[in-house]
């Protein structure tokens, strides 16, 4: 059982050392993201990230179920009024209804009269029960129709904008001050639509009314976090808008060709008709995700059809089941920002350790093309798979986290190589190379300022005879103890390094003899009471080690060799005097 942990214990121990870049530095890059992400940065291009999906999905089909009566410049010019005259309204109301609609949904204010034509409007708006008006309640509120806000006929004209001006988000309702819920007009006409169909919104048990179902819709509200989104206003019951489309998307009717009866009956019979106004002027026009400078779509788009988006993405989802845009869970997202940066990071590692060729700008451009370009044209592709199919994936988090963990590799398997390069892999203390260049910096240093530099050799005694006693291995073990001893009686502006075998030296800054012979004892003294049995010592019973040191203030008439020949000298003295023990040079 032990044996089996050891070994899944060596095996962990070697996945480690193997991986180790990459398992430093992906969950780094991670947490680098994650805190960028929070910050906000990531927010605006996640947002175009999302709007260009919407540009480069097939266009849908053109709406069975809803026509739009647009007012547009045309209709201003040949009608000269606006607002429109009750008249208007009135008259453009009746032809509709005389077509036998499901409902007609009102898109223009009229909580004030306007002349003339009053008596006519009031008329129909006391006659017409599939008739819904609009009232706004945000920014600067507009007063409903009174007669229609009297039969309960009255929706929300509403639109969310998010702060780059854009409408992503569908409001569905917000609860009054009274308690009440006031529905918007796409989501109003969309439930009476329905309701003809015998389709109810009922909402799902133990989700606390959050989460709706409505036919073969579950509709879920849309939380702060969501998607692209940080800290959005989730205000009201708000799901992101799956637009069917801002061009050719739904049936048309200019108000001045119904007004001379001249179109086709069937596009008003059985459907909502909305009525609104899509001039350029009226300032009725948002942008959308479709909203760009280098497409063949309108670059702001009217009120209305808005409104209309809005109720066919509730009819769309409820009856054939259209998919409303989810979002992925925020722990998910996390772990895909990690994924991503685990994908980079391991094929960036790959090809670091497997890199035989000479470093030339060609490598290096089938470098990236391999861990950045090709991952990134795949997590675009999923990500787009994904919208298609109604998930939002965030796309620009995990791309950066692969970018950054696909340079950050070699950045750091070169800082780990030159780590490497200045470590003895059996100690782990400085080796010989960097305890060189190191001595002859502080060489140069103490010669200008003119103050005492001292080294310490160390030696094992007897080591020979431990390592024929108890086989080579142990004699590494040994040394690695020798080491932390070592390690543990210099102070800490000391530096220790193996010398080479099983001789160590230790180089000391600023130090007179006296305080070099102390470090040099207290070396000795720390190894004995280590009490490592060594049977073969023809001193002892445990293993010793004889220190020599020697100090010096760097000359020019000396050599930094001299040093090192001194502490040699001191060495030697030390075994022919019997071993464990330290010696100074005279
Ligand atoms: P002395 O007290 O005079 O120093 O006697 P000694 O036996 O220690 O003599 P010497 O310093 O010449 O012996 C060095 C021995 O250290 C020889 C070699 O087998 C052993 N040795 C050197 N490097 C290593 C190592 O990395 N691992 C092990 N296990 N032994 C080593
Ligand atoms: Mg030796
Ligand atoms: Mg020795």
């Amino acid at each position: 059982m032990r044996r089996l942990f050891v070994n899944i214990g060596s095996k962990i121990q070697q996945f480690y050392q193997d991986w180790q870049a990459v398992l430093i530095t992906c969950p780094t890059v991670t947490l680098i993201t994650l805190t960028i992400n929070h910050v906000g940065i990531f927010q605006i291009l996640e947002w175009a990230a999302y709007d260009n999906f919407f540009r480069l999905r097939p266009p849908e089909t053109i709406s069975p179920r809803i026509t739009i009566v647009t007012i547009d410049e045309a209709d201003l010019t040949e009608l000269n009024q606006w607002p429109l005259s009750d008249q208007t309204i009135a008259q453009a109301i009746n032809i509709i209804k005389a077509e036998n609609p499901r409902i007609i949904a009102l898109d223009i204010y009229r909580d004030l009269v306007v002349e003339p034509g009053r008596d006519e409007i009031e008329a129909v708006f006391q006659t017409t029960p599939n008739l819904i008006g609009v009232e706004k309640v945000s920014g600067r509120p507009v007063a409903p129709p009174p007669i229609l806000a009297e039969k309960g006929q009255v929706a929300l004209a509403d639109i969310v904008v998010d702060p780059d001006s854009k409408v992503r988000r569908a409001l569905l309702s917000v609860r009054r001050k009274e308690g009440d819920i006031q529905l918007s007009l796409g989501t109003k006409a969309a439930l009476q639509y329905l309701e003809k169909e015998g389709i109810e919104l009922t909402s799902v048990p133990d989700t606390n009314g959050s989460t709706l179902k409505l036919g073969k819709a579950i509709i879920k509200p849309l939380r702060k976090n969501d998607g692209g989104y940080l800290r959005a206003d989730d205000g009201g019951y708000q799901i992101l808008l799956n637009y069917r489309g801002v061009k050719n998307v739904f049936s048309k009717i200019p108000l001045q060709d119904l007004l001379r009866n001249q179109f086709a009956p069937h596009l008003i019979r059985d459907r909502i008709v909305f009525i609104g106004s899509t001039a350029e002027s009226l300032n009725d026009q948002f942008f959308t995700p479709y909203s760009s400078f280098f497409n063949p779509y309108p670059l702001r788009t009217g009120g209305v059809i808005i409104h209309a988006n809005i109720s066919s993405q509730i009819l769309a989802a409820a009856l054939e089941g259209r998919p409303l845009i989810k979002v992925m869970p925020e722990t998910l997202e996390w772990l895909w920002i990690l994924t991503w940066s685990l994908i980079g990071g391991m094929v960036s590692w790959h090809l670091v350790i497997n890199r035989d060729s000479k470093f030339n700008i060609f490598v290096f451009l089938a470098f990236l093309l391999l861990s950045l370009v090709m991952p990134s044209l795949i997590l675009m592709g999923v990500s787009y798979y994904a919208f298609l199919n109604g998930l939002w994936v965030i796309l620009i988090a995990p791309g950066f986290a692969l970018g950054v963990s696909v340079l950050a590799i070699p950045s750091y398997q070169n800082f780990a190589l030159q780590k490497l390069a200045s470590i003895d892999s059996l100690t782990t203390l400085h080796n010989r190379r960097y305890f060189d260049s190191h001595f002859a910096k502080l060489w140069e240093q103490h010669k200008e300022k003119k103050s005492p530099l001292s080294i310490i050799l160390c030696d094992v005694d007897y080591f020979k005879l431990y390592n024929d006693h108890y086989g080579h291995p142990t004699g590494d073990k040994c040394l690695q103890k020798v080491s932390k001893g070592i390690l543990q009686a210099v102070r800490k502006t000391d530096l220790a390094a193996r010398f080479g075998g099983e001789e160590f030296i230790v180089v000391l800054p600023n130090s007179n003899p006296a305080a070099t012979m102390q470090v040099a004892q207290r070396i000795c003294e720390q190894i004995r009471s280590l009490k490592l049995e060594h049977t073969a010592s023809q001193i002892g019973d445990y293993v010793t080690v004889s220190c020599g040191s020697a100090s010096m203030v760097p000359d020019k008439s000396f050599s930094r060799k001299t040093l090192l020949e001194k502490a040699d000298q001191a060495l030697y003295r030390a075994k022919m005097e019997g071993r464990n023990r330290s010696y100074p040079t005279p």
